[in-house]
């Protein structure tokens, strides 16, 4: 007789200004660990005593899936993992979480000829480079036992799936219980705040950039397809209007894009200028968040032939197409 999955929640804090992070215990014939927090002592205290309430160690738990790969969810998987936890992640997670030597050299390659490109002073591009491996020491590298696909059965929880929902993370996955209307989202889609396409380098063996806000979009649009009642996200509370939120999300997105296509106006301009006039207070201390938001809405308007972008001297300039 299999059991009804029962989930529970259990917030962690993190160092990060997203604020605490949610992971999810999921008990039935199996117990599994949905997300880890990220690698502080503090969080992994606070873990261990979450666990200890249910009458569990790490060592109980019989599987770990980790929704993507940011240190705020999976920063704890290796010490999960060393427990002798089967851990799964999509195969897009193995060479962030991998720490791949080779994929990391060329990510910050491609950083500083992106943020170059951008017109973003050097200095700054330097300075952001140093955020992101500073983000990164939260979690310890390991490689997933497991590589899901998209649709295998989430073993020991009769009824969920694992689905494939890129764009906030280009490895993100979320698990889906069709008959109760069941998400556990991670950052797919939370209630508070939207969530960032933040810009990526180019995948293994890929030449380009993925357009995460291209892919974000795609995935709301096919959550909408779904039967969502209740959503379990990364941050924030429980909540049951996805359906609305998700089209606000889209038409925010849409209005953004206008934005940027007015601020164009006058002229072409870089991105690093479109990002101090859209985020005039922001845009120095967030750098990093500000330039995925405006390359995301650019991408958007240029996927609809609103605006090109044109060279000089390894500078990329943002032209709007449409004559006012
Ligand atoms: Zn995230």
């Amino acid at each position: 007789m299999t059991q009804k999955t029962a989930i529970i929640p259990i917030t962690l804090p993190t160092p990060f200004d997203v604020g605490p992070v949610n992971c999810v215990l999921l008990k039935s014939d199996a117990v599994t660990l949905v997300d880890s927090g990220a690698k502080t002592e503090e969080s992994k205290q606070m873990l261990i005593s979450a666990l200890k309430d249910h009458g569990l160690t790490f060592k109980d738990l019989d599987h770990y899936i980790c929704t993507h790969y940011h240190p705020d969810h999976a920063g704890l998987s290796k010490e999960i993992q060393d427990n002798g936890v089967q851990t799964f992640m999509l195969k897009e997670a193995v060479p962030y979480v991998s720490n791949d030597p080779h994929f990391m050299e060329q990510g910050e390659a491609f950083y500083t000829n992106l943020y170059h490109s951008f017109g973003v002073p050097d200095a700054l591009g330097r300075l952001e480079l140093l955020k992101l491996r500073k983000y990164r020491t939260f979690s310890s590298s390991f490689v997933p036992d497991t590589l899901p696909l998209p649709g295998d059965q989430v073993q020991g929880h009769e009824g969920f799936i694992f689905l494939k929902t890129p764009g906030h993370a280009p490895d993100h996955l979320s698990l889906y219980h069709e008959e109760d209307g069941i998400l556990i989202g991670g950052d797919v889609l939370l209630p508070h705040i939207s969530s960032n396409a933040l810009l990526e380098p180019p995948a293994v063996n890929e030449t380009e950039r993925p357009r995460t806000m291209l892919q974000y979009r795609e995935t709301l649009q096919y959550l909408m397809t779904l039967n969502l009642k209740t959503i379990y996200p990364g941050h924030g509370e429980p909540f049951t209007n996805a359906e609305q939120l998700i089209t606000k999300r889209l038409h925010d997105h849409t209005e953004r894009a206008k934005t940027l296509e007015h601020l164009l106006s006058d002229g072409p301009l870089t991105v690093f200028e479109l990002c101090r006039r859209l985020f005039p207070k922001l845009y120095e201390k967030q750098l990093g968040l500000v330039v995925s938001e405006v390359v995301g809405h650019l991408d958007l308007l240029q996927s609809e032939g609103r605006v090109r972008v044109e060279e000089e001297n390894k500078i990329s300039y943002y032209r709007r197409e449409q004559e006012l």
